[in-house]
């Protein structure tokens, strides 16, 4: 080697710059090969973290990940906390279901703020469903398109006038707590999925608290689901209230204390799962047959059974979704980033708790106009 080449090597590596200058060969190679050490560590510290935080295939995740087997790619496997909320901005197997629901809470949260914020504008928004058409005659079909459009107006409010509508005034209107107590329900159930999807692939404790939280979650947004409807339908029989109010509340304590069980939160119960929170749903048709028979000739009963009609049907979609598996089961590996069926629940899930939400307008409408002259 030419001390010219020589010098070239050792350009750069400012350190031992000063070595060149002395006599002290030894100590010159001696820094040379620690220099090379470094290198080589460093390059193989690179490595290591890029294998990290590279995105993982099915069997290559730990066994407490594997809930899903037609979902082949793209999981996160026990990234550090960091790069697991970078994640939030990066494409794997969970950034849609983070998203669907994290979305879902924006708006949830956007609909509690509007409407404490704009109480007069609100209480006029429910002129919207005074003018959809009335009677037994109305169908299904119709008051689904009322449905979507009344959903679309919800989130324009500006849009909306009512000039020949006086409201309520507040000191007259119906309790509003059980509406709110659904809406937070809702918010406190989307927000937990969404974080329950971000982190859970961190570590097995992580995962199985936040599971946990998810399943509260879940309970929480049905629970409180039935508020605004058992309230203000039965407002003038407060014994109706207490009987149904807490025989839900028992049953989502229940299904809360069972699903604390590490057994049952395992991805091989979840058809059990799904029959706990389907039974938990289906106890509302107890009311609702009760209401029904109570009030037969009412008009505004068609309204509000094609709204919670479409909440049954997008909640019992999803859930189908959800235990069968569908899409991904025919084609494991195709939907793993888009398309599969969790991201469908979660959109179902979104789409049932707005038209409820169209209900609860209604239901409180309602009260707030006739009080307790008049049953529903
Ligand atoms: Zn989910």
């Amino acid at each position: 080697m030419t001390s010219g080449k020589r010098r070239a090597l050792w350009k750069g590596r400012d350190r031992c710059l000063d070595d060149e200058t002395t006599t002290h060969r030894r100590r010159r190679h001696h820094c040379r090969h620690q220099q090379d050490n470094n290198a080589d560590t460093k390059a193989k510290k690179t490595k290591s973290e890029g294998k990290n935080y590279s995105l993982m295939t099915f069997d290559e995740v730990p066994e407490y990940m594997k809930d899903n087997e037609f979902i082949r790619k793209y999981y996160r496997g026990e990234w550090p906390l960091k790069q697991v909320l970078f994640s939030l901005f990066q494409w794997h197997n969970e950034t849609l279901n983070i998203w669907t629901h994290l979305l879902g809470f924006a708006l949830f949260l956007g609909l509690i703020v509007v409407n404490l914020v704009h109480v007069p504008q609100v209480v006029d928004l429910f002129g919207i469903f005074r003018s959809f058409p009335k009677g037994a005659e109305m169908n299904v079909s119709h008051d689904s398109k009322s449905l979507l459009m009344g959903t679309t107006k919800l989130l324009n409010l500006k849009s909306i006038n009512h000039p020949g509508y006086n409201y309520v005034p507040m000191e007259m209107a119906a309790a509003r707590w059980p509406f709110y107590i659904f809406l937070s329900g809702s918010v406190f159930c989307l927000l937990s999925s969404s974080l329950c999807h971000l982190f859970s692939c961190h570590s097995y404790n992580l995962s199985m608290q936040l599971l946990r939280m998810d399943y509260v979650g879940i309970s929480v947004m049905i629970i409180t689901s039935f508020f605004p409807p058992i309230y203000y339908i039965f407002q003038c029989e407060p014994h109706w209230q207490i009987i149904y109010l807490s025989g839900i509340t028992l049953m989502g304590t229940f299904t809360v204390v069972t699903l604390y069980s590490p057994t049952l939160s395992s991805g091989k119960y979840r058809g059990f799962r799904a029959i706990l929170f389907t039974s938990m749903g289906l106890f509302g048709l107890i009311p609702a047959v009760h209401t029904s028979i109570m009030n037969w000739d009412n008009p505004k009963r068609n309204m509000i059974l094609a709204y919670e009609l479409f909440m049954a049907l997008f909640y019992l979609a999803g859930t189908g979704f959800y235990v069968t598996r569908i899409p991904e089961r025919f084609k494991p590996g195709w939907f793993d980033i888009a398309g599969h069926s969790h991201q469908i629940f979660h959109v179902f899930v979104i789409m049932g708790a707005l038209a409820h939400y169209g209900a609860a307008l209604i239901f409180l409408d309602y009260r707030d106009i006739v009080g307790c002259d008049s049953s529903l």
